[in-house]
């Protein structure tokens, strides 16, 4: 033992010690949390799933490439916030930003595009980003999301947009609304780049340090930027939805329609441009004004991005997919915690009854009853205060006599009801 120090102080020090407590940003969701948690998940994939929409996971760490070439080089996410580290090999890895581009990956990687190409996916993961801290914004975060491959049309754009509407709306969310704009294609872009840089140029002095290079590399990126002189210089930029070609502006009209149709609450917003490169052609934002929210309004975004399949090394394929926020969606459901199972707490009294209890579990394991057997050597009382303290529905005392009887007392600790009852007809007896 050291200079008079009990272990547990020498612990207590230890977690305290900043290097131990948990990355800024990057949070413990405790049991009691879980429950909020797990209720909006289950949620999500009847929702998901109910379109037919099938769940896959894919590695928390991918090859750093795989983000910059995906997402956008000159992209506030590749440029700041990704978590970047090499390997012990010294190959460059990166903790996920967001699930599109793996998901992209995977498509590509399995031949899906052959086997399946026409493939409809979810998937509830964490991500991580180096961002400013905040409300609704952490480090590492949970997204919930669709992707769906290989097809193009405005009613499946519209559809998948309906979808992040029908989460929220079904969780009880009542102001939402969706923003949507068109942000074109490759060819659209290469007709607004002209325009932008036009319209940039003479204000390039005025443009952050990171702008002032965008210009150069990806004017479009300049549109979002956070810095307040860029947002002010962004605001009266020409809009990119102004100048789509026919065939884009078409296809972003019929979108809107069928939202319409759907009844989706949409509002065009043509500043609506999003932070990465790959989208090409309708995009979407839903918003909420609720408090729960602070600074952050967006609970979930996504849009239609045709070309980054091929971008990756597949073939073209169209592609249309969005991610919403889980911890901004705890923040703004008012869904209350799934119900959870019934619950039995074994007392015990002496080696034999915990032997006995455990017995008694493993029989339980057919219902829905989760069953916790008492392990510790101490009084009765003190086993029924653990029970009561953590909620059980039932505690039941086991000792010589009950298991010599075959009997013992059920208590149901709700209403304080005692019934004595036999141990092989337990299961029978745990109904509330
Ligand atoms: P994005 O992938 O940036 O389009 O974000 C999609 C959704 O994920 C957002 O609308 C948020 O709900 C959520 N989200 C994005 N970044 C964060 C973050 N840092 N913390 C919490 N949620 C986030």
């Amino acid at each position: 033992m050291w200079s008079g120090l009990k272990q547990t102080d020498i612990v207590v020090q230890a977690i305290m010690a900043e290097n131990v407590r948990s990355v800024r940003g990057m949070n413990d969701r405790l049991p009691e949390e879980m429950a909020s948690f797990q209720a909006i998940a289950e949620h999500c994939r009847k929702v998901f799933s109910r379109r037919n929409y099938k769940e896959l996971q894919t590695p928390v760490v991918e090859s750093t490439p795989l983000f910059s070439r995906g997402i956008g080089e000159a992209t506030d996410i590749v440029e700041k916030e990704m978590y970047t580290f090499p390997d012990r090999k010294g190959r460059s890895l990166t903790l996920r930003p967001e699930m599109t581009a793996s998901c992209a990956r995977a498509y590509i990687q399995h031949g899906i595009f052959k086997s399946r190409p026409f493939s409809e996916w979810f998937y509830i993961a964490p991500m991580f980003r180096y961002e400013r801290m905040q409300t609704g914004r952490y480090r590492q975060f949970w997204q919930a999301g669709v992707e769906v491959f290989g097809d193009r049309a405005p009613t499946l754009d519209a559809e998948v947009a309906s979808v992040l509407y029908e989460v929220f709306s079904g969780l009880g969310v009542t102001d939402l609304t969706m923003l949507v704009n068109s942000v074109g294609d490759k060819e659209d872009r290469v007709i607004y780049r002209e325009k932008l840089l036009q319209y940039l140029t003479p204000f390039s002095s005025q443009l952050c340090g990171d702008c002032q290079r965008r210009i150069n590399t990806n004017p479009l990126r300049v549109l979002d930027c956070k810095v307040p002189s860029c947002k002010e210089i962004a605001a009266a930029a020409p809009a990119l939805a102004d100048s789509l070609r026919d065939e884009s502006k078409q296809y972003f009209h019929d979108t809107c329609n069928a939202l319409q149709v759907v009844g989706v609450p949409y509002k065009i917003d043509k500043q609506c441009v999003r932070g990465l490169d790959y989208y090409t052609g309708p995009v979407f934002e839903l918003v909420s004004t609720s408090k729960a929210l602070g600074k952050q309004t967006t609970l979930g975004a996504g849009g239609r991005y045709d070309g980054l399949v091929q971008q990756l090394g597949g073939p073209s394929t169209p592609a249309v997919g969005f991610a919403l926020g889980m911890e901004r969606a705890m923040l703004v459901s008012d869904m209350i915690a799934a119900e959870t199972a019934p619950s039995l707490f074994i007392a015990t009294l002496g080696t034999a009854a915990k032997v006995h209890g455990l017995a008694l579990a493993s029989k339980l394991a057919d219902t829905n009853v989760s069953v916790s057997v008492e392990h510790r050597d101490v009084k009765l009382k003190a086993q029924l205060r653990r029970a009561a303290k953590n909620g059980f529905t039932w505690a039941l005392v086991l000792g010589d006599n009950e298991i010599e009887s075959g009997k013992a007392n059920l208590k149901n600790l709700d209403t304080k009801q005692e019934t004595e009852i036999e141990l092989a007809r337990l299961a029978d007896n745990l109904n509330r």
